[in-house]
């Protein structure tokens, strides 16, 4: 490791002890950043970067509630606000049993280069909870949303910061926490994002993570004069992100032959098709069951607690969580002659991983890039909210695809090496970099 980024990280490493998931996004940004940061020292003088991989307020609180049968139930709950230099802070909220402050700042982290790499004027944040939803009734994840946001809504605001959905956040609950919020401060703004269509959401929201990351990909493959007409792809996931790259990729010529969940994977060697689709969307957003059942429905192959890495593709977009690609995983994608990797999920490559696609010159699109559609998106929800005033389902997803092509362009800018091929890790990091380190230095010592 440059001994530059080893001193930078042993001092984030003291800061924040026992935060694995935090060390390694903010390692991996400080081996693209330090060397650009030495070259500009103007950021290196205001300690830009040290600035940024410090919260600039960490909410933490108790969500009482009660289960159904009476019982009081205690969790945890979290808000980062991470970086408010060019916007409010943005972000989803994540319910999830392994959610920690650890993996809450990776993702506020990341999220505001992200952010910056949309164009849009939103800083970053991240919050959620260790409630998992799964197996909980309507009622009580309605009771729960309730007392969640009955101490979150002091904290947020459409001007302040505003959540969107994540892992195990979908409409019902963005729309029970949207309804509380209302309740609680007696106005109807946008707060949250991810709000359903009658009461402000936008239209493309709930697709666009799906579709942005597809729109990446097909930039990626273009760029070698390819495209996704004919190709065999892998994805990770079964929720929000992978059923709508599942649709794209189908609308734009290719074969998705995988879906996940944490319990295993399903092989569906003919292809899932907009049929298939329907059935997935049905099962899991509205009878909320296991992907397994797909296997049983349709007579495929299902793999019990395995990922679908070892699956001959060419391209794989891993859209279910972070560190789903490991070292093992990564060879045996690229020896299967997987190409094109580009993440709907957050930090699902280990760095291990990440070191494979490089050195072996594929296209990797990074999370950071790949799936900024969907806070894009959101952005757009934002502005619409701003005017009062809907567009056209044509209208975001074209915006949307616009967003995709110029943060490919900007990676494209900021990462091209000497040989031609596009590292995207650095472009998205250094891209996304120096709008807010240019926001801060504006602001002084803030
Ligand atoms: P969902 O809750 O809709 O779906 C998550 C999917 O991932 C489910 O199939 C879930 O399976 C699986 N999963 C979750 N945790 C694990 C785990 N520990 N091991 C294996 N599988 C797991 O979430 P989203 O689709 O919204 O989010 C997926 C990823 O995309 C996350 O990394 C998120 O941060 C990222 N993302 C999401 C955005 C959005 O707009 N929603 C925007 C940008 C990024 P199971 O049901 O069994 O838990």
């Amino acid at each position: 490791m440059d001994p530059r980024v080893e001193q930078f990280m042993a001092k984030i490493i003291a800061k924040n002890p026992n935060e694995k998931e935090f060390h390694q996004a903010v390692q991996e940004v400080a081996e693209s950043l330090i060397p650009f940061i030495e070259e500009n020292p103007k950021y290196k003088h205001a300690k830009i970067l040290e600035r940024m991989a410090e919260p600039e307020r960490t909410i933490l609180f108790r969500v009482p509630w009660l289960d159904d049968k009476g019982e009081i139930q205690i969790n945890k709950g979290y808000r980062i606000e991470m970086n408010s230099a060019i916007g409010p802070y943005k972000g989803g909220l994540r319910f999830h049993p392994t959610v920690n402050l650890s993996i809450l700042k990776f993702l506020a982290f990341e999220q505001v280069l992200k952010n910056s790499l949309t164009t849009l004027p939103m800083g970053g944040g991240k919050g959620g909870s260790d409630f998992d939803p799964k197996g909980k009734s309507d009622n009580e994840v309605m009771r729960f949303c309730q007392s969640f946001m009955t101490e979150l809504f002091r904290h947020i605001g459409h001007n302040t910061d505003v959540p969107a959905g994540d892992i195990g956040v979908g409409g019902r609950e963005i729309g029970y926490l949207f309804g509380q919020y209302k309740r609680l401060k007696n106005e109807f703004t946008g707060v949250l994002t991810g709000k359903g269509i009658q009461f402000g959401g936008s239209l493309i929201r709930p697709e666009a993570t799906g579709y942005g990351n597809v729109y990446f990909a097909q930039e990626m493959l273009k760029t070698r004069g390819e495209s996704f007409k004919g190709k065999t792809v892998v994805v990770s996931g079964s929720g929000n992100v992978s059923q709508y790259a599942v649709e794209k990729v189908t609308q734009l010529g290719g074969k998705v032959v995988t879906l996940s969940d944490s319990a295993g994977f399903i092989h569906d060697p003919n292809g899932i098709t907009a049929e298939k689709l329907a059935y997935v969307m049905d099962l899991k957003n509205v009878k909320r069951g296991r992907i397994k059942e797909y296997a049983d429905k349709y007579g495929v192959e299902y793999y019990e607690n395995k990922r679908p890495w070892g699956i001959k593709c060419d391209v794989a977009l891993p859209c279910a969580t972070q560190n789903e690609i490991e070292l093992a995983d990564a060879k045996t994608l690229v020896s299967n002659g997987c190409y094109c990797v580009s993440e709907g999920a957050n930090m699902p490559s280990t760095p291990d991983a990440v070191e494979v696609f490089i050195e072996k010159k594929i296209l990797y699109g990074p999370g950071k890039a790949a799936n900024a559609g969907g806070v894009a998106t959101s952005g757009l929800e934002m502005t619409q909210n701003s005017m009062r005033l809907p567009w056209s389902r044509e209208e975001v997803d074209q915006r949307l695809h616009q967003i995709m092509i110029n943060i490919h362009a900007t990676c494209e800018k900021y990462g091209k090496e000497s040989d031609g091929y596009i590292n995207y890790v650095n472009g998205a990091n250094v891209g996304g970099f120096v709008k807010v380190a240019e926001a801060m230095l504006a602001q002084g010592c803030v």
